[in-house]
This record gives C-alpha cells, sequence and structure tokens, in this order.
C-alpha cells in the first residue's frame, strides 16, 4: 500500500547509523530524552549501564528498564504522529498541486494539532485531519469549484485556509461518525452482514448528497444509524 510508505529518517545516537522509522515498524525505535535510538541499541546501552558500579547511574538505568513499556509506548506514539504530519504535507502536495506546502499552512496546521487554533477546543490529531481530508477532497473541491464559478476566485494558499477552516467544523461530527463506527463494528450481527463495507458506502454516498436509498438491507438496524449520522456531517 503506497499509504504505508511514508518514513521518518532519524540517527540513532548509539550506533551512528540511520533509524527508517514507518507505521509497520514503529517498535524498532525509541526517542528518549530528546534522542533518537534503535530499541536494541537502546535495551542493550540501558541494560549495561544498569550494572554500573557508580550506585546513582545504576539506579537510574534500572529505572529506566523498569519503565521501559512505557517509553516504548510514547516513542511509538510520538513517531506514529510525526509519521501522520508528513502524510498530511504529501496529501496537500498530491492534491493542491503544490510541490512546497505554502509556509502560513504549517503554523496552521501545528495550531489545528495543538487545539490553539482560534475556536477549537481541542486538537485534532494529524490521522484524524488525515482521514477527514480525504474522505472529504472530492466535496472540497465541489465547492471550490462553485466558488470559482460564482467569481469567487482563491490562490492555492487561501483555499487551503478556507479547506481546513471546513475540516475544523466537521471535526465535532467525525468524532461523533467515530464513535457510531466504533459501536456498529462491534456489534456482531451488522459484523456478519460486513458492514464496514456498507459504512464506506454509505459514506461516500452520503458524501455526494445521493438521495439513493443506502442500502436494501434494512434488517441491519444500525447501519441505518449511521447513515443518518453520515447525512448530518455531508449535510452542507
Ligand atoms: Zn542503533
Amino acid at each position: 500500500m503506497a499509504d504505508e510508505s511514508t518514513v521518518l529518517i532519524r540517527k540513532c545516537s548509539i550506533c551512528k547509523t540511520n533509524l527508517e522509522i514507518g507505521l509497520n515498524n514503529l517498535d524498532e525505535a525509541i526517542y528518549y530524552n530528546k534522542t533518537h535510538y534503535h530499541s536494541e541499541c537502546f535495551i542493550e546501552a540501558a541494560i549495561n549501564k544498569s550494572k554500573n558500579s557508580n550506585k546513582r547511574v545504576s539506579e537510574k538505568w534500572n529505572n529506566i528498564l523498569k519503565n521501559i513499556s512505557d517509553i516504548r509506548l510514547a516513542s511509538e506514539k510520538r513517531f506514529e504522529t510525526e509519521i501522520y504530519k508528513e502524510k498530511v504535507f504529501d496529501f496537500i502536495r498530491d492534491n493542491y498541486g503544490v510541490t512546497v506546502v505554502p509556509t502560513n499552512l504549517y503554523t496552521r496546521l501545528a495550531d489545528i494539532y495543538s487545539g490553539k487554533f482560534k475556536g477549537m477546543s481541542k486538537g485534532i490529531p494529524p490521522k484524524y485531519l488525515l482521514d477527514m481530508w480525504k474522505k472529504q477532497i472530492r466535496g472540497l473541491n465541489k465547492i471550490a469549484d462553485k466558488n470559482k464559478t460564482r467569481g469567487k476566485y482563491m490562490d492555492t494558499s487561501q483555499r487551503l485556509v478556507y479547506d481546513t477552516a471546513i475540516l475544523i467544523n466537521k471535526y465535532d461530527s467525525y468524532l461523533a461518525w467515530l464513535e457510531q463506527k466504533k459501536i456498529i463494528e462491534a456489534d456482531t450481527v451488522c459484523k456478519a452482514k460486513k458492514t464496514s463495507d456498507i459504512n464506506a458506502d454509505v459514506y461516500m454516498q452520503a458524501f455526494n448528497n445521493s438521495k439513493k436509498p443506502l442500502s436494501d438491507d434494512t434488517s441491519c438496524a444500525c447501519a441505518k444509524d449511521f447513515s443518518s449520522i453520515a447525512d448530518e456531517i455531508f449535510d452542507d
């Protein structure tokens, strides 16, 4: 999957070789004390230091080893977030015809992730922003076309500001949709009916404002619940 191809290149502070961190090998790297390491290099060094004759050193590293699963978890989360930030940039480059992401967008995205952007009550994780953006891009392109025919022309930088504002406004509905999706996925009856496939259709149909019935299979009540939520999300 091309989507899996984004890797972060960092240097291991111990063996001085490059670390290539992707979504499928997040556990192979550790970020500790603002420094990057191979997991193996870090653990090996930690074990050695935990045997140091200096008691303070050995205590410190024994403690680190005791908390190693938390350190690994925090590292993986951090790397995952960084990878998704890269993916957001890739997505912008691929879909907005820019080779360089406009500088004003860097600050804007950072504020969106942290929730500091005006009017936001919480940040949007890059993973969610990317997912929303992918699902909304066709609709956003349509809005841009409509604006153009009405004589409201925006350059790419302006459009990115405009589009991100739309995405921010949709975030609460997106979270509600995610929550609903989780409930649906947990429902074994619906699972048996391959609801995840239905969901994708529902999502796209709502997205296209299609008035077509969503599914002939009305026996799956939760799929119906989902469709009403999806309609709300995309009812522009
Ligand atoms: Zn290393």
